[in-house]
């Protein structure tokens, strides 16, 4: 029998373990910290053997493949020597993908994958589909492999599930945006994490679709370089597109494929700002390719309520409006939250710097900001970027804390945006945790 090791227990390395088991195989999981009740019921509830808080090399280096979670990186000591012994090592998706027949929409890019995917998920739902939604969202693609029997998945892909990923083929794959980010992981060479971003296209064959965003100029500069046989479908709010991609029209938003056009007014989608824009498009794409009828496609993209931390309205209190983009947790992000605020900005930034360069932003904070709420143990970086720009600028280190500031400083009109363009490890547990914090906070306010 051969042996799978499961590295990692998280959400995706249980769904992994169950699928392996339930093909047969001999299958061991191994994690060096400490699993969740929950990873640790379900891995009992099938009888899956496993070890936590350390590795032990003997029952994972006689593995015939080892499936590695996205969130462990190639340099921790295990995976060396899983590396030097030259053990396949494949992801959770990869895993996954060789036991299941369904049409695959996959999503990657920096900026705009869960949104994406949940907008094409929700559009393909409303058409009446048999669809999941796995990858980086939700329950793991492997557990719903076994546990499900859709026609269709909506994959959402990080570039740490595309690096272990080789014979997995997308029918249709987006790719939204490239900016630096994790660079950490990707011995600080941008190329390799762009080239991770582009297995997304691997293996796809004449008869499968490419979305891709044409304004991008890093995305344009490497698909030059790559020898693709599918469709391409770019997206583009500056360029008309002949054939067989979206654009904009004066205030129109235009999708074809194959002679038939779908239309409709910008202002008529649900999500506001430019980069909603690029996902709305690649969702209209998507619905023209999977033939989605256009009363379906429009219905859909004016009737999806968004996802929490993503340029979230929260409230407005004393006519100051209060919205909630923890997820901003790179300065590409943060970029266009700022630029589709509407009127007077104070902005909640700050956190773990992951080497931001913020000079992307200093139009956009002269042009909008009228104050600046640093939340962050260590504010140096935005001080010195922003000092200037702004005519006030103070420093926080709770939710609660810059809520109350950013309401003190505000007035009727004005919106108070939480978009960090940091990680939000230094004071919270994560970006949804940083997320509710804030929103809890601005339920707090006292009005009187
Ligand atoms: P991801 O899953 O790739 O992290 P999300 O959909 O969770 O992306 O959005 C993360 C942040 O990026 C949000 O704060 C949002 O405002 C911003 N964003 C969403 N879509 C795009 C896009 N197409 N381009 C740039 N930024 C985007």
């Amino acid at each position: 029998m051969s042996r799978i090791v499961v590295l990692g227990g998280g959400e995706s390395g249980v769904g992994a373990a169950v699928l392996a088991l339930l093909k047969g195989f001999d299958v061991f999981l191994s994690d060096n910290g400490n699993l969740s009740a929950e990873s640790k019921f379900c891995l009992k509830k099938y009888g899956i053997p496993f070890e936590e808080g350390g590795h032990t090399p003997e029952l994972i280096l006689n593995a015939d493949e080892i499936i590695k979670s996205p969130g462990i990186p190639e340099i921790v000591p295990v995976m060396r020597t899983i590396r030097s012994q030259g053990i396949h090592v494949i992801s959770e998706i990869e895993f996954a993908g060789r036991y299941c027949n369904a049409k695959k929409i996959c999503i990657t890019g920096s900026n705009g994958k869960t949104t994406t995917a949940s907008l094409i998920y929700f559009l393909l739902k409303n058409a009446g589909l048999n669809v999941g939604l796995a990858g980086n969202i939700g329950k793991s693609y492997a557990y719903q492999v076994v546990t499900e029997n859709f026609d269709y998945y909506v994959l959402e892909l990080s570039s740490f599930q595309l690096d272990d990923m080789y014979d997995f083929k997308a029918d249709i794959a987006v790719l939204l945006n490239i900016t630096p980010d994790h660079l950490d992981r990707y011995e600080y060479n941008f190329q390799n994490y762009i080239n991770s971003k582009f297995k997304i296209t691997q293996n796809m064959r004449k008869e499968d679709c490419f979305i891709f965003c044409s304004d991008d100029e890093i995305t344009m500069g490497n698909l030059k370089k790559i020898i693709l046989k599918a469709k391409t479908l770019p997206i583009s709010q500056t360029k008309l597109i002949e054939k067989n991609g979206a654009y904009i029209v004066e205030d129109k938003l235009v999708a074809s494929y194959d002679n038939s056009e779908f239309e409709m007014l910008v202002n008529e989608l649900s999500l506001s700002g430019r980069h909603n824009v690029y996902n709305s498009m690649a969702t209209a794409i998507a619905g023209k390719i999977l033939d989605i009828h256009n009363s379906v496609i429009r219905d859909s993209l004016m009737g999806f309520k968004g996802i929490e931390h993503r340029l979230e309205r929260v409230k407005k209190v004393r006519g100051i409006e209060f919205i909630n983009d923890s997820k901003a947790t790179n300065v590409n992000s943060a970029w266009y939250a700022l630029e589709s605020m509407q009127g007077p900005t104070v902005w909640i930034v700050g956190g773990t710097d992951k080497g931001n360069d913020y000079s992307s932003l200093y139009e956009l904070v002269k042009e909008k900001v009228k104050a600046i709420v640093c939340l962050g143990v260590d504010n140096r970086k935005i001080l010195d970027n922003f000092g200037n720009l702004t005519p006030v600028i103070v420093e926080t280190r709770s939710a609660k804390e810059a809520v109350e500031k950013a309401f003190e400083i505000g007035e009727s009109g004005d919106t108070v945006l939480l978009s960090p363009a940091c990680a939000s490890f230094d004071l919270f547990e994560n970006y949804e945790d940083r997320g509710r914090q804030f929103k809890q906070a601005v339920e707090e306010l006292i009005t009187n």
